[in-house]
C-alpha cells in the first residue's frame, strides 16, 4: 500500500508578518487558533531596535504619539520595568544657515524680513482668492502639489513644501494625490499662521511624544506576549494563496485556513494571490537610514531637524541622546530615494562618507569622531498615495475579502500611518472576527 500524504495543516487565522500589525491582531484575537508567519528571523518588522556599542537604535527614527489612551495603557501594562518617556518635542527646520520652528508655515515670521514678506504676500493671496474660490464652486486641487501651492502661496511651497517633500518622497509631488499624508500633514489657517507670530503654538499632531528606554521593540515585545506561546512561524514565508481553495503555500508547507489577514506589501499580496491587477498603480520611495554614534555629545533641546535644502543629501535627522540624556552623539539620518534606486554596499559606503560631511557643513558635528555606526535600508518606506493606487487597493481588496484574505497596515493598506493607527485596526479587525 502507498503511504498516504500527510494531511494538510489547518488554522482558523493565518497571520502574514510579526511586525505590530500582524502581532496585534493575534494578540487581540480571543480565538486562539491562529499562527503568524515571519519571513525575517526575528519579530517587529519595520519596529525593530538595534544595540549596538552602547547605543539604542531604531530601524528609523521611531517616536510615539498616542491618542488613544487605552491603547497605550495596554501595552505599558505589559512593558513592566521598563523606563518610557513622554517628552515635550523640539523640532526645527534647517534654513539659511540656521533654525525655524517647525512646522514653517506657522514660522514664517522667524524668516529674514524679506522672505518674511514674500511668504506672507503670498500665503495671504493664495488664501483669499484661490482657496475661497475655490471653496465657493465647490472644488479641491487636484494633488499634492496643487494643494501646497493653493494653501500656503508660492513662498512658502517653494521655500519648504517642496523641496522639503521632493526630497522625501522622491518622485513629482503633482503625482500625489491632495491628502497623500492625510492628518500627518500639518495643515494650518491663515490666522493661525497670524496668532503664531505673536504667540507660539506649533502643537501640530505630534506635541509630544513617548519613547521606551529599550527602542521601539519594546513596543512589539508587548503585544507578542499577549500572542499564543508557539504561534509564531518565524523564516516561514508566504508564497502564494490559492483563493479558491483558501489554501496558503509558504517556504515550508501548505496551511489551509478560514481567514488570512496580511501585512505584507499590499502589491506583493496581490501578486501572490494570482489576482489581474494594473502592477503600476504602485509605486513608493525607499529610505536609506544611517544610525551614527559619535564620541560625544553635541546640540541638546533638539529632538528632530528637517532639511529642506538639496544641497543638503538628508532630509531629516534624530537626536537619540536627547531623549534619555545621553553623553554621546546619537543620530538616525534619513534620506529618499525612488524605488528602483541602486543602494549596494559601494554606494552606501559612499553616502555615509557624504552625510557625515554634511552633518559637518550643517554644523550638526564639529569634530565628532564616528565610533559606532548601522544601517537600514527600508523598503518601500513612504508609498506614494495617487489615485490609481486608492482605485486599485480598493478593488482589489474587496475581492481578497470576498475570498477571506484581509490586507492590513502601513504597508498592507498601502497608506500613510503610525504603529497605534496600526493597532488599532488589527484591534477592531480581531473583534470582528470574534463576533462573527
Ligand atoms: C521612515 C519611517 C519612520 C516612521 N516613524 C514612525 C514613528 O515615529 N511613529 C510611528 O508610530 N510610526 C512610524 N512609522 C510607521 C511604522 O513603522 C509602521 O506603521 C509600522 O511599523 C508598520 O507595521 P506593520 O506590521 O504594518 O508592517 P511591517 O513592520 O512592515 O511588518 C510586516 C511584516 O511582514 C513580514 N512579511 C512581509 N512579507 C511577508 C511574507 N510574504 N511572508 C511572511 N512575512 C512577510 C515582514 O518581514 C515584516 O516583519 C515610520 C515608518 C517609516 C518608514
Amino acid at each position: 500500500m502507498l503511504p498516504s500524504a500527510p494531511a494538510m495543516e489547518r488554522v482558523r487565522h493565518l497571520i502574514v508578518g510579526a511586525g505590530i500589525s500582524g502581532l496585534a491582531t493575534a494578540a487581540f484575537l480571543k480565538d486562539r487558533d491562529v499562527l503568524v508567519l515571519e519571513a525575517d528571523r526575528e519579530i517587529g518588522g519595520y519596529c525593530k531596535t538595534v544595540k549596538q556599542d552602547g547605543f539604542t537604535w531604531d530601524y528609523s527614527g521611531h517616536f510615539f504619539h498616542f491618542k488613544h489612551p487605552d491603547v497605550e495603557a495596554w501595552l505599558r501594562e505589559r512593558m513592566p520595568g521598563q523606563e518610557i518617556r513622554t517628552v515635550e518635542k523640539k523640532s526645527f527646520i534647517a534654513y539659511g544657515g540656521g533654525m525655524v520652528d517647525f512646522p514653517f508655515q506657522k514660522n514664517i515670521h522667524q524668516l529674514p524680513q524679506a522672505e518674511f514678506i514674500e511668504c506672507l504676500y503670498d500665503l495671504y493671496f493664495a488664501r483669499s482668492s484661490d482657496v475661497a474660490g475655490r471653496k465657493a464652486e465647490g472644488q479641491t486641487e487636484a494633488n499634492f502639489k496643487e494643494m501646497l501651492y493653493a494653501r500656503f502661496g508660492r513662498g512658502i511651497a517653494e521655500k519648504f513644501l517642496i523641496p522639503y517633500n521632493e526630497k522625501l518622497y522622491a518622485c513629482d509631488l503633482s503625482t500625489l494625490d491632495r491628502d497623500a499624508m492625510g492628518r500627518f500633514f500639518p495643515h494650518a489657517d491663515l490666522p493661525d499662521i497670524i496668532r503664531n507670530m505673536r504667540v507660539a503654538d506649533n502643537a501640530t499632531y505630534n506635541a509630544t511624544f513617548t519613547y521606551p528606554e529599550g527602542g521601539a521593540i519594546e513596543y512589539v515585545k508587548a503585544l507578542a506576549s499577549a500572542v499564543p506561546p508557539g504561534a509564531i512561524a518565524l523564516e516561514e514565508r508566504l508564497v502564494s494563496i490559492d483563493l479558491r481553495r483558501r489554501v496558503a503555500t509558504t517556504t515550508k508547507r501548505e496551511i489551509a485556513f478560514e481567514r488570512l489577514v496580511s501585512s505584507a506589501p499590499f502589491p506583493a499580496l496581490a501578486r501572490m494571490s494570482g489576482l489581474a491587477h494594473d502592477a503600476g498603480a504602485f509605486t513608493w520611495n525607499k529610505v536609506l537610514v544611517f544610525n551614527l554614534g559619535f564620541d560625544r555629545k553635541a546640540a541638546s533641546g533638539r529632538h528632530w531637524v528637517y532639511f529642506p535644502d538639496k544641497g543638503t543629501s538628508f532630509y531629516r535627522i534624530g537626536y537619540y541622546d536627547n531623549i534619555f540624556d545621553g553623553d554621546r552623539l546619537s543620530l538616525y539620518v534619513e534620506l529618499g530615494y525612488p524605488r528602483d534606486a541602486v543602494l549596494g554596499e559601494q554606494e552606501i559606503e559612499a553616502l555615509r562618507r557624504r552625510v557625515l560631511a554634511d552633518l559637518a557643513k550643517e554644523g550638526v558635528t564639529s569634530g565628532h569622531e564616528l565610533v559606532s555606526h548601522h544601517t537600514v535600508v527600508m523598503d518601500p518606506a513612504y508609498v506614494h498615495i495617487t489615485r490609481a493606487s486608492m482605485a486599485e487597493f480598493t478593488r482589489l481588496s474587496r475581492v481578497l475579502r470576498a475570498n477571506g484574505v484581509y490586507s492590513i497596515g502601513r504597508y498592507g493598506g498601502w497608506t500613510y500611518c503610525s504603529i497605534e493607527d496600526n493597532i488599532v485596526e488589527a484591534r477592531a479587525l480581531a473583534s470582528d472576527f470574534d463576533a462573527a
